[in-house]
């Protein structure tokens, strides 16, 4: 039997970086706010992945509105000090997240507003803001014939360091960051370096004359695909070396893939010299596994020690409101940040989908903005 909570304000559910923004943009509006959180800690997503990641998206427009992020903690911060920048941030605002609760699903309440089915209580609320990060659930593809295959298969969410892959021979599928981090991590510890690729991706350095190039996507942010596509696309001809040979050809159209696939350019921190040196092989996609041998969409195989599947994430928001008619066929918002959808007033849904200017950029405005119409409508 479960506890019915009464409630009114909003209830934020997931205390990253989106959940904690939203919560302070409302502390700040003078509105009344819950924070529920599934970990039981503050920034726990970014705690919870491996040991040399850094960002990609410069210090200073990573940051949440009211609080700078160090300038000790570098260009590039590494993610122990983003944690702890999440928390000094939770600190300042005084939220308290509460901490271990999960919650499963969101209905709509009988008359006017929400009831947040958790795994304690049922939370009744005027207000609900679903800030549960794109990077959710792990994707593991459903390979045929896993099963019989003798190495370890983890995913990129459970890889933290490299030191048990020395001296193997590793197969890393997929080709976003997390995938190209991996596989320098697994080089500088002496591994043998196969990069199983599906979609050629869009490769950019991390700044270009000493200026990041993410100020290219902030300057595009309201450009149209037609503008942004060949920018993008000359970005990479002059300052990243032809790969085609190597397996990993340009894109004509960057930008549209991007939008199509919510597949983030590869920011080179090192792999662009590793594959041209040949220290990083290319291979086709995994398709599916034969004992020790992987089979690869051209028709070859490889067999590798063990396999890191860096394939992404779903959002996970189908069992929670997969059921309120606001998602997609794929699984993404119908509206996001402050626009509500009709049929779902109240109901927020925060920064899921991958952003040209950087997701934390875009995070510090939707939850600016998500404060400020939640204020209007109290
Ligand atoms: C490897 C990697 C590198 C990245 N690098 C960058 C970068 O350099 N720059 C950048 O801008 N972005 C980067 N991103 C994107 C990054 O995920 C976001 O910028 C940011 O963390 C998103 O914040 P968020 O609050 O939306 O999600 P998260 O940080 O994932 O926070 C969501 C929170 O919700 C909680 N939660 C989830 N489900 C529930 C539930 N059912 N009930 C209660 N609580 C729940 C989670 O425990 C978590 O604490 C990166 C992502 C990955 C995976």
């Amino acid at each position: 039997m479960m506890i019915m909570e009464a409630g009114i304000g909003t209830l934020v559910v997931g205390a990253g970086s989106a959940g904690l923004a939203t919560a302070a943009a409302l502390v700040k509006a003078g509105q009344p706010v819950s924070l529920l959180e599934k970990a039981d800690q503050i920034g726990a997503s970014w705690a919870g992945r491996y040991d040399s990641l850094h960002l990609h998206t410069v210090r200073w427009l990573s940051g949440l509105p009211g609080l700078r992020i160090p300038r000790s903690y570098g260009r590039w911060v590494a993610r122990d000090d983003l944690v702890h920048y999440l928390r000094d941030y939770a600190e300042l605002y005084g939220l308290r997240p509460e901490l271990g609760v999960t919650v499963e699903r969101i209905e709509r309440a009988e008359n006017s507003g929400w009831l947040v089915v958790t795994d304690r209580s049922v939370r009744a609320c005027s207000r609900v803001v679903l800030a549960t990060g794109g990077s959710h659930t792990p994707r593991l593809p459903d390979w045929p014939g896993l099963e019989t295959f003798p190495g370890e298969v983890v995913h990129s969410a459970d890889y933290r360091e490299p030191s048990a892959y020395a001296g193997r021979d590793v197969l890393v599928v997929g080709a976003g960051n997390s995938a190209t981090e991996i596989a320098l991590d697994l080089l500088s510890v002496g591994a043998t370096v196969t990069l199983s690729v599906r979609t050629p991706p869009n490769i950019l350095r991390r700044e270009i004359l000493g200026l990041p190039t993410q100020l290219l996507g902030l300057a595009l942010i309201k450009a149209p695909p037609g503008v942004i596509n060949p920018l993008i696309a000359a970005t990479r001809r002059v300052s990243v070396p032809d790969l085609s040979a190597q397996g990993l050809p340009r894109i004509r159209n960057p930008y549209t893939q991007f939008e199509e696939t919510g597949t983030v350019p590869i920011i080179d921190t090192g792999i662009v010299a590793a594959v041209r040196r040949g220290r990083v092989r290319l291979a086709a996609a995994a398709v599916s596994f034969d004992g020790p041998r992987v089979c690869l969409s051209d028709g070859s195989t490889v067999e590798p020690d063990a396999v890191i599947a860096a394939t992404g994430f779903t959002n996970g928001l189908v069992p929670l409101v997969g059921h309120l008619g606001v998602l997609d066929s794929r699984g993404w918002p119908l509206a996001n940040g402050a626009n509500e959808l009709p049929s779902a007033r109240g109901l927020y849904l925060l920064a899921i989908q991958p952003r040209i200017a950087g997701q934390l950029f875009e995070i510090g405005l939707q939850s600016r903005a998500v404060g400020q119409a939640i204020a209007a409508a109290a």
